[in-house]
């Protein structure tokens, strides 16, 4: 008999969605990520948990009506990550009519339903908030709700989950050979040592590297399949409200500013081709160039490359927004399903397509994702104000940024890392502003985090603000635990 009955490689938003839905239907699953959760796409992600409007001007409704089911339900199981936010696209005749804009956001808003956000509405820039940092010859705008995530805390957390319903999960593990028979026989060099596990069936999510492990790894036929670099910069904060904007540009792409962990804003995205490894990408001096320029057309206060503290960038395959989903089965052989790439919003539901695929080869139980709270989700989509309110109230040394980016990352689960402390000198040591001994202890037991960059980068976001003693305090911290 195997060692699983599913092994999924790569830890990115794929596999580790498909791990938990594997494991909530009773499937022995483990996963192999070579470097960190979430250290691959979901890294560069932009933060947008969307129907994407514009995606209406492709002739895509069914798509986008499905992007906004998908919404709903994520907001309703991760009130904590998902923000309902409001998206704020400025209008002038240079790029689109604006006539067509405003049909296609009330069509969008029907394609929405009976959904509890805000409806949308035409502002006049020049006495809202959203037109006070823009330049002044923009007189009006759309607005419309929408909702902000931080993909790698999704990642995590839908990992978390996956744990917790039985799946092994593996991180600094590479899977680096395969042999197919009845059973598929694996390579994993985890942290240094090799090991080997068999599984019934195998999950390829590897992201950027599928073609890659497909041949090299699994040894199946070459897979086709081509893939853009997309970058996003982080600047310091060029507004102070909590809108998103929605910025044509004029080459018809959209820009987004995006208010980014309390005291910046994350500028995306610009794309280009890519060949070549995908652990090797990073933001060039174009991208910089083009979106600094992209985001000057708009805000009163130039945007310069020389204003960019830190750039992001991924590897996606060039309809990212679909991605793909593909059985191979031989007989006598043992079965592999590829999975790459598509939308976040869609990747709960782009797991239970990928289970359906592989169901004929298991007695699983149905589909159950679409309702169950992950991690710390488990209130009301509209209470996270309450959530904060009530964490200040327990934790009286609680400041309200500190409480917010608590119950942002951990909603209900902020009592697992504040117990019973009376000040935060209970809490441990604490590095730069408000990241302290316990938090990281957590960090380390229950989600995975290994390494100083697997908190700062990806289980949150206190890179951008840490000094270069308080990171070395915190490698230390945790080489030592
Ligand atoms: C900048 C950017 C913009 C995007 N824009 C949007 C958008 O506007 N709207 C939207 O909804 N979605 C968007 N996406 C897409 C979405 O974020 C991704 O599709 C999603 O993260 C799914 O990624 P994945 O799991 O397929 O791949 P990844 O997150 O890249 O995960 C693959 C993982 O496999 C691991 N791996 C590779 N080889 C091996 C091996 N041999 N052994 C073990 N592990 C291995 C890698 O380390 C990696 O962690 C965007 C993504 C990026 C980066």
């Amino acid at each position: 008999m195997a060692d699983v009955d599913i092994a999924i490689i790569g830890g990115g938003l794929n596999g580790v969605c498909i791990a938990r839905d594997a494991a909530g239907r009773g499937l022995r699953v483990a996963l192999f990520e070579q470097g960190d959760l979430g250290s691959g796409a979901a890294m560069a992600a932009p933060h947008l948990m969307h129907g994407d409007f514009i995606d209406l001007e492709r002739g895509r409704a069914r798509r986008v009506r499905a992007a906004l089911t998908e919404r709903g339900a994520a907001l309703c199981v991760a009130p904590h990550l998902v923000r309902p936010t409001r998206f704020v696209l400025p209008l002038h005749a240079d790029e689109r009519p604006p006539a067509m804009l405003r049909a296609g956001l009330f069509f969008y808003d029907r394609l929405a339903g009976q959904s509890r956000l805000p409806r949308p509405e035409i502002l006049d820039l020049t006495i809202d908030e959203a037109g006070h940092p823009l330049k002044r010859s923009l007189g009006l705008a759309l607005a419309w709700s929408d909702c902000t995530v931080d993909e790698s805390r999704l990642v995590v957390l839908n990992a978390v989950d996956a744990a917790a319903r039985g799946a092994a999960i593996r991180t600094g593990a590479r899977c680096v050979w395969a042999e197919r028979s009845e059973i598929w026989k694996l390579s994993i060099v985890n942290r240094g040592r090799r090991e080997s596990v068999t599984a019934r069936a195998l999950v390829n999510a590897s992201g950027a590297w599928m073609p890659q492990v497909a041949g090299a790894v699994l040894h199946l036929p070459a897979v086709q399949a081509s893939f853009v670099k997309v970058s996003q910069i982080v600047v310091r904060r060029v507004f102070d409200h909590d809108n998103v904007y929605v910025l044509q540009n004029d080459d018809r792409r959209m820009i987004y500013a995006i208010p980014f962990h309390r005291d910046f804003s994350l500028i995306g995205l610009s794309e280009r081709g890519f060949h070549g490894d995908p652990a090797a990408v990073s933001a060039g001096a174009d991208d910089l160039a083009y979106l600094c320029a992209a985001a000057s057309r708009y805000f009163r206060e130039r945007v310069a490359p020389a204003d960019v503290l830190h750039a992001m960038a991924g590897c996606i395959p060039d309809d990212r927004r679909d991605g793909f989903i593909k059985l191979s089965r031989r007989r006598g052989e043992a079965p592999v399903l590829t999975v790459v790439g598509g939308a976040t919003t869609m990747a709960r539901r782009r797991a239970a397509q990928a289970l359906a695929k592989l169901i004929r080869f298991f007695a699983v139980l149905p589909p159950w994702t679409a309702k169950a709270p992950l991690p710390g989700g488990d209130f009301p989509h509209d209470a996270f104000d309450d959530q904060v309110d009530d964490a200040r109230r327990r934790w009286t040394f609680l400041g309200e940024r500190h409480a917010r980016r608590l119950v942002s990352a951990y909603g209900t689960r902020i009592g697992q890392i504040l117990g019973a402390a009376k000040s935060m000198d209970d809490l441990g040591p604490l590095f730069g502003d408000d990241l302290t001994g316990a938090e990281v202890r957590y960090l380390m037991n229950e989600e995975f985090a290994r390494f100083a960059d697997d908190i700062l980068w990806r289980r949150s976001k206190l890179g951008l603000t840490m000094s270069g003693k308080d990171r070395e305090a915190l490698a230390a911290f945790m080489a030592a635990a």
